[in-house]
């Protein structure tokens, strides 16, 4: 560990009463499990210690990351070489008034859904079943069924790389499929607002049944190690978007294997690592996947799931 990530250490120790763990296994916080020893990680509980976090490791000089549950995330084999935080600050807040909810960024999606859908709110019922918090999901523009996080999102409460705490619109989030600004600008969402439409918690309850059910004939067993789709949808000349898993299907993808992870059987655009899979093996598969789909399509598939690379 270097000088920067001692000095980090001590002072976060000092102002929160916490102490960094030491090569924690990142591997413990992702749904691939897959990934190395973190040379520092840290949980935050609330809004205000994962400020504290960002800006300490800014001031110090350590490479650091924001992670909320990591079930979109390949970390490297070798780990991370700086500070991983991922952020647990959760709680909500339903504005009955306006039709909004009002969460912290480490909020789960399923609580949000559910908790809107138990006080008779519902607009939410796509994001049922899709794993992870509030921040990953503004992140990544995550969504189902036609509909994602940019058609519901109210406002965004920003940490600036400057320091700075900004409230936005979506408007300035350049949101895109699977895309927001969060990706190119390093700002760090605190909390977010999402509208609601009033309906029946019975028919809301409904939906969300529905699109659960059909997610479970979609994907693996509950228990699969793996990050969801690998690959995005690639939008044709013509503006329509082409399954990623069909086009790996016709190019003969299914039953693949490098080491210990294979695509799935009953999906072609699902990386499992069923074998104590590493890094390698996924990025090895997945090359050979994007090279089939090249080779017989001419399409260049782009991953949806990211890769956290030890060092920058
Ligand atoms: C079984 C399964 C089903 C899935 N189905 C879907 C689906 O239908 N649709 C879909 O879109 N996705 C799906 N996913 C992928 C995943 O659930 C989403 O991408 C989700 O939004 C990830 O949230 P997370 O909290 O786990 O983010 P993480 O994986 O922890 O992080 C993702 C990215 O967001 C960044 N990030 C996280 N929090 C913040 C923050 N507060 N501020 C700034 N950046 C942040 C991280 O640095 C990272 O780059 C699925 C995954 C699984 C395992």
């Amino acid at each position: 560990m270097d000088e920067q990530a001692v000095e980090f250490a001590r002072a976060y120790e000092r102002e929160t009463g916490k102490r960094p763990l030491r090569d924690e296994p990142l591997s413990r916080h992702a749904s691939f499990r897959i990934g190395g020893p973190a040379d520092l990680f840290v949980e935050t509980s609330s809004p205000s210690e994962l400020m504290a976090a960002v800006l300490m490791a800014r001031a110090a000089g350590v490479r650091y990351r924001v992670i909320g549950g990591g079930f979109n995330l390949l970390f490297d084999d070798d780990g991370y070489r700086g500070l991983m935080i991922r952020n647990a600050a959760r709680g909500l807040k339903l504005q009955t008034g306006t039709g909004t909810i009002e969460a912290a960024s480490a909020a789960a999606i399923d609580d949000l859904t559910r908790g809107a859908a138990e006080r008779g709110w519902g607009g939410l019922e796509f994001l049922a079943g899709i794993p992870g918090t509030l921040g990953g999901a503004v992140y990544g523009n995550a969504g189902a069924f036609g509909r994602a996080m940019c058609d519901v999102l109210v406002e965004a409460n920003l940490l600036t790389p400057e320091g700075a705490e900004v409230r936005v619109g979506p408007g300035s989030l350049e949101f895109a499929y699977r895309h927001s600004r969060l990706k190119t600008s390093s700002d760090i969402l605190l909390s977010a607002s999402v509208r609601l439409l009033p309906a029946s918690s019975e028919a809301v309850r409904a939906a969300m049944d529905e699109s659960l059910a059909l997610r479970a004939r979609r994907h693996p067993p509950r228990a699969t190690a793996y990050p969801g789709s690998f690959f995005k949808n690639p939008v044709l000349p013509d503006g329509c978007k082409q399954a990623a898993g069909f086009l790996l299907e016709q190019s003969g993808a299914r039953g693949l294997r490098v080491g210990g992870a294979s695509v799935f059987q009953g999906h072609c655009n699902f990386i499992i690592n069923d074998a104590g899979a590493s890094a390698r093996d996924v990025l090895a598969l997945a090359a050979e996947m994007k090279r089939r789909v090249l080779e017989k399509y001419g399409i260049a598939l782009e991953e949806e799931v990211i890769f956290v690379p030890a060092s920058a």
